[in-house]
């Protein structure tokens, strides 16, 4: 364990929880584990048989802040694909394979970054072996990923059921299966659908590995219900110092699991990229529609990049104290709002001219700090 600093908004602060140290691996570009920052990933949806469109998503996830993105590799065509989509990709991709050692060695052979694979379910010892020892030639890194719906069955029945022993113990020995070829270039991940069994499970594994840890509630939902799930379970591992690399995994375009993966570790001053919006709850003195309008600013803000705190307020009680603390704020009055910038009162608009003039407040401070960069 090792004490650490956080990035957040506006300035390094202190945190009191430190980060589990572990080993790093090179993935592309890429470091994940160490004191790298925490890699922010996704997994296309597009059929990775159709080449333009899965270049076109990586585009659209690395424009939102993705670092890394997995492609499904399910039959030779798709591993053929997977090679034109690598010379093309933006971001380095890892190749997600199941039960077939042959599409692993033909997406090492294509150019994937590191290959994610359950050594369980890939044909046997031998074939495991061969394609260790590709992975180990071609510098390609393995992400040993267990799910609590994929455990040996000898380990639930030692263990009395899917819990975080049985799923410990499994990831770890599907580790084992690797190391053996002196393989250590290893990525962990254990995911269950259930957070609080996803919390148990990583506590666990972490006190027990040094390799780095990929975060993630598997299946974890839509929208809504989805990005609670994943915040409070990657959240509570984060807040406790585990995990290096992390995934949302939504019921919904990829673009939106980059969001929540930002929002998550936004909240936790862990990463600084993107606007931060705090809106007030409203309440019998707001006078205007706040509801819409910080949606509307939610809206406007998803473009922008710069690490800018925004805040959208009801009325006077508590607009000019958290609009100290913003970069940029409103407060809303009767019909109008009053724009603060650091708490200062630059201007006052009507309440239909609100998202556009705050807006603009924004972009100028964005522009004012790329100058000074
Ligand atoms: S900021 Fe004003 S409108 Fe919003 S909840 Fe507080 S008192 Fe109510």
């Amino acid at each position: 364990m090792h004490e650490g600093k956080c990035i957040g908004l506006h300035e390094k602060i202190d945190f009191d929880f430190s980060r589990k140290k572990t080993r790093e691996v090179r993935v592309g570009s890429l470091i994940i584990g160490g004191n790298a920052p925490i890699v922010v990933q996704s997994m296309n949806n597009t059929d990775t048989r159709n080449v333009a469109a899965s270049i076109r998503q990586i585009e659209e996830l690395a424009e939102a802040g993705c670092e890394l993105t997995r492609l499904a590799v399910p039959d030779l065509q798709a591993a053929e694909a997977f090679a034109n989509i690598r010379k093309k990709s933006p971001l380095p991709i890892v190749a997600d394979i199941h039960f077939d050692y042959r599409l692993a060695l033909a997406a090492i052979e294509a150019g994937a970054d590191k290959i994610r694979i359950n050594p369980g379910n890939i044909g046997g010892e031998d074939r495991l072996s061969q394609v260790v020892k590709a992975a180990k030639e071609r510098g390609v890194p393995i992400r040993v990923g267990v799910n609590s719906g994929s455990l040996d069955r000898k380990i639930i029945d030692k263990h009395g059921g899917v819990n975080a022993a049985s799923m410990s113990e499994s990831v770890l020995q599907a580790t084992r299966q690797i190391e053996k070829y002196d393989f250590e270039d290893i990525v962990i991940s254990i995911k269950a659908s259930d957070p609080a069994l996803t919390i148990a499970a990583y506590r666990l594994l972490a006190d027990k590995t040094d390799y780095p840890l990929h975060l993630g509630v598997t299946e974890a939902g839509t929208m809504r219900e989805g990005v609670i799930r994943s915040a409070v379970g990657i959240g509570t591992l984060l807040a406790e110092g585990i995990g290096d690399t992390l995934r949302v995994s939504l019921t919904a375009d990829p673009v939106e699991e980059i969001r929540a993966a930002y929002a998550i570790l936004k909240s936790l001053g862990l990463r600084a990229r993107g606007a931060l919006l705090v809106s007030c709850p409203t309440c019998g003195r707001t006078a205007v529609d706040l509801v819409k309008i910080a949606q509307e600013v939610e809206e406007a803000l998803a473009s922008v990049t710069e690490p800018i705190k925004v805040a959208v307020m009801g009325c006077a009680v508590n607009g000019p104290g958290e609009a100290r603390e913003a970069d940029v704020g409103i407060a809303g009055g009767k019909g109008e709002f009053i724009i603060f910038r650091r708490g200062e009162i630059i201007r006052k608009v009507p309440e239909q001219e609100a998202v556009t003039a705050l807006m603009a407040v924004v972009d100028e401070v964005c522009r004012e700090r790329e100058l000074n960069k």
